[in-house]
């Protein structure tokens, strides 16, 4: 690649969090630009080689190259020739990306739990612990004792692993993963709506958009090389109109009202009446195409009927919104030719999350937008490798999209495995986190196997999780990179080679597969998550019905390659995939046969996987949760016909009160990832957004005395937290706190920074999401701060004062270079 400009150097990607404008009008190829970051008083030159690979510091994946030098990552650049990113990488990526790698406190030896003390010991001890009490309690209890809590951080091979470990090999069906807390509903909402989980849409669907609608989904913070090529959009010509739900002023919120769209910001709690709203406006003014719909869609009547109530003056006053903001959304999305919608975790950690994104879904459905450039959903992700999670089925679902509840998808995974068809367990669905810990809170799980998560913090309830974990009535076993506030509560801690430390391959919002080589050899005596899940395997003499080695593989690629056999002929289809293919670049699945390049974009056909025989779910009611039996199913006769189903609003489960008054919500920040155990550790990041905070709106506040920078007691019915104020643009009666912070860079485990001590253990009926958008709660002053609070000040966290603006970002580049032609890119492609 020739530059076509000079390195624009020492450039603060704190302070500049997007970076500069490369605009593009509507249809053209987003332009490339590539971004560099390696440690302080390295240059190019100084790289020993790079090392092929994608961002893992959020869900959007963007294609990186690592740099080596002296056997450590040193820094990490953008992939000009990935279709995500087209060489960008954002703040987290840059400064986040290998800094924790060469932390000090990084596990290298496993831990026993000795007279209450976790104590260094050898894998030969550790593992044999974790197998004792895991053979006595199969013994004694049989497999309903497991559960498995995993992430959305491994490998796809290794979480392909441990679903085989799980469901073949112990027979449990308590396996799920911190995916619950972000995506479930993004999954559910797709298999409710289309058949299946699998992104109907694709990130080119920016490129040519006429209107962009982010629902819950504060994208500018959240990923914000995506944000990047919006913001291009609306610096070039023809740009999108922008329309935002959220309770907070984002800088989305902002892009609305720039580009003539429209913020709305909803009560916590009411996304599903002004999702109702919208989608009667549609019908109501004919903005809808019938003829798709009856072609394409089913539910169409009843649908009508369970929206007819929701007029916008309705709307106004459960949502305290202006009717007119209702009325000027719809007749965006019902007028525009194209209309890309986005949705995260303001709709799925929600109340009612599974019915507001469905409800996204039906907009779509109602206009026919779906399957062309430009109209898609992208029901989001929020962590890197959630997508993996949910296909190879460690978070409890069935591998490649299968139903549990259909015999033929189990026996077709039993033939795979070579096991009997009763070993899987399949009589009943899956069990969700939740409830995964509720029985380990009872001691019914009396093993649970943590890898690559921190519940201690990231959980709702905070305080219950702590004594779950911390029981006797259940022995924690914790694999990780360091020894987080979960794994000081474990009886075994094992320690596991990071990113860039092993190989793997892993897939992103958009369905693109990348492939992570490893880059450096792990500290220590820590292995990969793979290597961790075999060795048990082996010492637990897991096998299938032949007597072989249940996990026989040699290696990451063998896994990949016993996956692609897993999923040929399901939407999922990896099979026209291989590592060497891939260390050319991200391609998005289905890729097979038919589709050897890869598919940018589902459902260009119209024809969706919603055939009795084909489909991951025969469906819910979305209000109670209740399932559609398959002869129901059958009945219906979807046959590749889309669902439209809707839901009437019913009240959140804790609404303000005269002892608790205001909402309470907790959410990210940009210059921070899940539980900060890797950018917590990134000098640049850390300075941006050292310490926790909540925020008020400026009439909260004056009306409780609050000031700038005071220190302030925030309780619910569970719990306290005493932090500092920032006023700032968050609505009236609502409470925002950054969920990051926990206490593994304190003294003590301290609690009193951890947003999930006020949060509620309630779910989503359907998606079975945790709750953390609304729960009660009232704010007290403690006392005068000694100066502002060290919240950002860039993006949704601004003050409403004028303070010191956050920066001091190390130094990074930025050059301009030509664009290459991306093989699945609609405008690429036309040219
Ligand atoms: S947008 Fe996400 S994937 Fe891309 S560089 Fe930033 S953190 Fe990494």
């Amino acid at each position: 690649m020739t530059r076509s400009e000079l390195p624009s150097a020492d450039l603060d990607r704190v302070a500049d969090l997007w970076g500069a404008r490369t605009p593009h009008s509507k249809g053209s190829v987003w332009p490339a630009r590539q971004d560099l970051r390696l440690e302080d008083g390295l240059q190019i030159d100084d790289v020993d080689h790079w090392v092929g690979s994608a961002c893992v510091l959020c869900s959007n994946g963007c294609g990186c190259d690592i740099a080596v030098k002296d056997g450590r990552m040193v820094g990490v650049r953008g992939r000009v020739d990935d279709p995500v990113n087209h060489g960008r990488l954002g703040p987290k990526g840059l400064y986040g990306s290998t800094p924790w790698a060469s932390s000090p406190d990084r596990l290298t030896r496993p831990m026993v739990r000795v007279a209450g003390r976790l104590v260094e010991t050898d894998w030969e001890t550790a593992m044999g612990r974790v197998v004792e009490v895991s053979r006595r309690l199969l013994e004694e209890k049989g497999p309903l004792s497991h559960g498995f809590y995993t992430s959305g951080q491994l490998f796809l091979e290794e979480y392909y692993a441990l679903a085989v470990l799980g469901k073949a090999g112990l027979g449990t069906p308590h396996m799920d993963g911190n995916t619950r807390l972000c995506t479930a509903t993004a999954a559910v909402a797709m298999k409710e709506s289309f058949g299946s989980d699998g992104q109907p849409g694709s990130y080119t669907d920016i490129d040519s958009c006429d209107a962009i609608f982010l629902y819950g989904h504060n994208m500018a913070e959240t990923q914000t090389v995506l944000w990047s090529r919006v913001l291009d959009r609306i610096e070039g010509e023809d740009p999108p109109i922008v329309v935002c739900v959220d309770p907070r002023r984002t800088p989305v919120a902002e892009a609305a009202e720039r580009t003539g769209g429209v913020h709305l910001a909803p009560y916590l709690g009411t996304n599903l009446a002004l999702l109702n709203g919208l989608q009667r406006e549609l019908l109501q003014n004919g903005w809808i195409d019938e003829e798709w719909v009856a072609a394409h869609a089913l539910g169409l009547e009843e649908l009508r009927k369970v929206v007819d109530p929701y007029t916008p003056e309705k709307v106004a006053q459960i949502c305290g919104v202006e009717a007119d903001q209702v009325r000027r959304a719809a007749e965006v999305f019902g007028t525009t030719r194209d209309v890309l919608s986005t949705v995260l975790q303001g709709f799925y950690q929600s109340h009612q999350a599974t019915a507001a994104s469905v409800a996204v879904n039906n907009l779509h459905l109602l206009r026919g937008m779906i399957g062309r450039p430009g109209a898609g959903v992208l029901q989001m992700n929020g962590q890197p490798t959630a997508q993996n999670n949910r296909e190879c089925g460690a978070d409890g679902d069935l591998p490649a999209f299968r139903n549990w509840d259909n015999p033929e998808h189990v026996q077709q995974l039993a033939t795979l495995w070579n096991v009997e068809v009763q070993q899987i367990p399949h009589w009943a669905p899956p069990t969700h986190a939740m409830q995964l810990f509720r029985y380990a809170e009872q001691g019914s799980i009396g093993f649970l196997w943590i890898s690559a998560t921190n519940p201690a913090v990231s959980m709702p309830e905070s305080a219950r999780i702590r004594k779950v974990l911390d029981g006797e009535q259940c022995f924690v076993v914790v694999q990780d990179l360091f020894l987080t506030e979960t794994a000081q509560l474990a009886d075994v801690v094992l320690p596991a080679a990071g990113w860039g430390e092993k190989t793997g391959t892993f897939t992103n919002v958009n369905r693109t597969v990348h492939l992570s080589d490893q880059a450096v050899a792990p500290p220590g005596e820590a292995r990969s998550d793979l290597e961790i899940f075999q060795l048990y395997a082996r010492e637990m003499g897991l096998t299938d019905k032949d007597g072989e080695p249940l996990l026989q593989w040699d290696g990451p690629e063998e896994v990949f390659e016993a996956w692609k056999e897993c999923t040929r002929g399901r939407p999922c289809d990896y099979t026209g995939l291989t590592y060497q293919r891939l260390r050319e670049g991200g391609i998005p699945w289905p890729a097979s046969e038919q589709h050897p390049e890869g598919t940018d974009r589902l459902y260009t056909d119209h024809v969706f996987p919603t055939h009795t025989e084909q489909c991951e779910t025969y469906g819910h009611d979305l209000a109670t949760g209740g399932g559609v039996t398959e002869q129901e199913h059958r009945a219906i006769g979807a046959n590749g016909r889309a669902f439209l189903k809707g839901s009437p609003y019913v009240p959140a489960h804790e609404r303000p009160s005269p002892e608790f008054p205001l909402l309470y919500s907790t959410g990210r920040t940009v210059y921070q990832f899940h539980t900060r155990t890797k950018t917590g550790r990134a000098r640049s990041l850390q300075q941006a957004a050292p310490d926790p905070w909540v925020e008020l709106s400026a009439p909260d506040a004056e009306r409780l005395g609050i000031s700038e920078g005071d220190v302030v007691r925030v309780e619910s019915p569970r719990g306290a937290i005493e932090v500092r104020a920032r006023v700032g643009f968050v609505r009236e009666g609502t409470v925002f706190a950054p969920f990051h912070y926990g206490s593994w860079d304190r003294d003590a485990l301290s609690t009193t920074r951890q947003a999930n001590e006020l949060t509620m253990t309630v779910w989503d009926p359907v998606s079975k999401q945790p709750c953390f958008k609304t729960a009660a709660c009232r704010v007290i002053r403690v006392r005068a701060g000694d100066g502002p609070s060290t919240a950002p000040t860039t993006a949704a966290s601004r003050p409403v004062g004028a303070l010191s603006p956050t920066r001091g970002g190390a130094a990074t580049t930025s050059v301009t270079v030509p664009t290459p032609t991306y093989r699945l890119d609609p405008a690429g492609r036309a040219r």
